[in-house]
């Protein structure tokens, strides 16, 4: 790997481990031509707090279901060179099954020594196992969008799937890792004896359940609905816990040192693993669309409003670490961070 810069913690300075889909990068969105467009972090109202939290010396830590084809350009490219060259940045992709570190120039490469499960290995998916659930998905994509086409009040008026159930209903979904693509099967891993998941697109978020789940094999692929449109089945006890696991493994955060803290959007589902520790020196913000599907325990810290909450929450958090510069003792304890988020979410 030659010369990686180690990820170390300094002291008072915070931490953030964060989700990025849906927490810190804008939703996507048709343009008037009706193409889809992918923004980037620096299109969204968390970018500005998280520049500013890193040029006075934060770090961050990205963990995404993406490959880093995707969310390189989303995410990586825009934070600070200097905060990347110091080592201040680390991606996690793949619900955490790889981790990328900055190179001396800032760039991400891979670190062959990582692996989410004890004994820092990796596990993948037998190509049995994925070839049944890719079938599986198809048949389920294929149903979803027939019973859309005979029902298209499943969906609000307008929504722009239900244009597509007429092609769909009658079409398998493609493979293809083209975000442009909806609906399309994502199967995630550099060759076949290296997948670790499969992303389905086109299934809204609140029928993943009923169309989706049916399609897992139990002990073989587990999944949840991980986005509005998305599905992530992936290796038996991959999850964002293992990520949290492994920084504290290998000491690289201190859950004592008050300085640690982490955000995701979907606290009750694909970001579930990084709550684990929320009451352990790791506190979870969520900024979860809907009020509803956050767990009770975690609404003291639940800003809501996706990147538009982690941004008001991020500043809040620069601001502390700033004036904290240079002063012994933790920065945020769960406490602060409650008066935080209601300070962030009342603001938005
Ligand atoms: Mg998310």
């Amino acid at each position: 790997m030659g010369n990686l810069l180690c990820a170390t913690e300094t002291p008072n300075t915070l931490t953030l481990i964060c989700d990025l889909d849906g927490t810190l990068l804008p939703k996507p969105h048709k343009n008037e031509a009706g193409v889809l467009k992918n923004p980037t972090l620096r299109e969204g109202a968390a970018f500005a707090p998280i520049e500013r939290l890193l040029n006075d010396g934060g770090t961050i830590y990205g963990v995404t279901g993406s490959k880093l084809s995707s969310h390189k350009p989303r995410f990586w490219d825009d934070l600070p060179l200097s905060a990347r060259c110091e080592g201040r940045v680390l991606l996690f992709c793949e619900t955490g099954m790889s981790l990328f570190r900055p190179n001396e120039e800032g760039e991400p490469v891979e670190d062959e020594s990582y692996g989410p499960f004890p004994g820092n290995t990796k596990r993948y998916l037998p190509t049995s196992t994925v070839n049944a659930f890719v079938a599986a998905a198809r048949a389920a994509v294929r149903q979803w969008f027939q019973d859309l086409k005979a029902d298209p009040a499943l969906l609000d008026a307008g929504h722009w799937l239900i244009p597509l159930a007429d092609r769909w209903a009658d079409e398998d979904a493609p493979l293809s890792h083209d975000p442009k693509q909806t609906p399309r099967i994502e199967v995630r891993g550099d060759t076949a004896d290296t997948v670790a998941g499969v992303m389905v697109a086109g299934v809204p978020i609140q029928y993943g359940a009923k169309y989706l789940t049916p399609c897992l094999i139990p002990g073989e692929i587990e999944g949840v609905p991980t986005g509005r449109l998305c599905f992530d089945a992936v290796v038996p006890g991959l999850n964002k816990k293992l990520v949290l696991d492994w920084l504290l493994r290998e000491k690289v955060i201190d859950p004592k040192s008050g300085a640690v803290v982490c955000f995701g959007d979907s606290p009750g589902g694909n970001d579930a693993g990084l709550t684990a520790y929320h009451m352990g020196g790791i506190p979870f913000v969520s900024v979860c669309e809907h009020d509803k599907k956050v767990p009770e325990p975690l609404m003291p810290w639940h800003t809501g409003h996706n990147e538009r909450g982690s941004g008001a929450t991020i500043s809040r958090l620069a601001d502390l670490q700033k004036e904290r510069k240079g002063k012994a003792g933790p920065i945020v304890n769960l406490n602060t961070l409650n008066k935080i988020v209601d300070e962030a979410r009342a603001s938005l």
